[in-house]
């Protein structure tokens, strides 16, 4: 495998102040590797001015390609925009507020020539968290681990190097759900890490909220795990068979002593008790089926509008599209 070329690809959502500042740090930091880099933007459906900047940057500058999604189709899905458009050596996926700092691209590099294919970054410093989106991600990873095997690496962050192999083996991975940190750690390959300490974000304010983190947990847990699924099989038996003994200290109850019709609170608690764990086994079922309805409508995972310094996809091109 060669190493020559590197490709950075940055999504980017409503970041207009960030490109400017961004490509101050990282550029010659870039340039200092020593390989053929360029820089891929993956617009995540900004509405401001940040496609304007790329697309300034992109004038003086050919190592600067960019492409455009039609609206807000969300992180993951723009990561694999960049995936699949990328075809360097190696690609580098980071964020575009410089909390994953340009600094530590050499160390990933040095890693990559060592012969590792994946580079993961690890974040030393979780201070600029607050203490509430602190304790949810460990409580997440706890969750996680448990279920799914536990093959997360601890304190990872989408700030990654993957080799050429490693690309191709994520672009394989078709899936509408996307948790891109559980796809790394299945696809194997040889794995590295690079410790970094993390900023504040610089501009502007994160991008999600905590109700966005719980939905992309649930994906993460249910793309990687059908555990939720089957406990229900041993909650349920180990119901029934706590009824059985139960109907049996009756019948025992009643032939040896006589009827009494007591425990109308003790009724009342266990249907209610019983009912919502039905309703929670049907709602998990349901999280599942949903996921199963977002990947047999096999709708692309996001649609392209624009490119900059790069070939126009299949789909805004419909003259190159390939021959059904
Ligand atoms: N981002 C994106 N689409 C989204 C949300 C975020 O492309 O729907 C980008 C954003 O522009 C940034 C990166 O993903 O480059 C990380 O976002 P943010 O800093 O808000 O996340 P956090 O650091 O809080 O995890
Ligand atoms: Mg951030």
């Amino acid at each position: 495998m060669p190493h020559q070329s590197l490709c950075v690809i940055i999504p980017v959502l409503n970041e207009e102040r960030m490109i400017g500042p961004l490509a101050e740090a990282l550029f010659p930091v870039l340039e200092g590797t020593g390989l053929d880099w360029s820089v891929l933007f993956v617009d995540d459906g900004s509405t401001d001015g940040t496609m304007a900047g790329i697309r300034a940057l992109a004038a003086g500058n050919p190592r600067v390609k960019a492409l455009s999604f039609s609206r807000n189709f969300g992180k993951e899905q723009a990561m694999a925009a960049g995936l699949r458009a990328a075809d360097a050596d190696a690609v580098i996926l980071m964020d575009a507020d410089l909390q994953h700092p340009p600094a530590a691209i050499p160390a990933f590099v040095a890693q990559w020539k060592a012969g590792a294919q994946i580079v993961y970054g690890q974040r030393g410093n979780r201070e600029a968290d607050s203490f509430m989106r602190r304790a949810t991600s460990d409580a997440f990873h706890a969750v996680y681990g448990a279920m799914a095997g536990g093959r997360l690496p601890r304190g990872i962050v989408d700030f990654v190097l993957l080799d050429r192999a490693a690309v191709a083996a994520m672009n394989r991975l078709d899936e509408r759900a996307r948790f891109t940190k559980g796809m790394f750690a299945w696809i194997g390959f040889r794995a590295a890490v690079v410790p970094f300490d993390s900023p504040d974000r610089l501009i502007g304010e994160t991008r999600f909220n905590y109700l966005k983190l719980l939905r992309f947990a649930l994906d993460g847990i249910a793309s990687f795990s059908t555990l939720p699924l089957r406990m229900w099989t041993y909650i349920g038996g180990t119901i029934s068979l706590l009824a059985l003994i139960y109907a049996a200290y009756f019948l025992i109850k009643t032939l040896l002593f006589h009827t009494d019709v007591p425990g109308f609170p003790s009724i009342i608690v266990s249907i209610m008790f019983f009912s919502g764990v039905q309703l929670l086994s049907l709602g998990i079922i349901g999280e599942y089926v949903g996921r199963i309805f977002e990947e047999v409508k096999r709708r692309p995972l996001y649609i392209v509008a624009e490119t900059v310094g790069m070939e126009a996809p299949a789909e805004i091109a419909p003259d190159k599209a390939p021959d059904a």
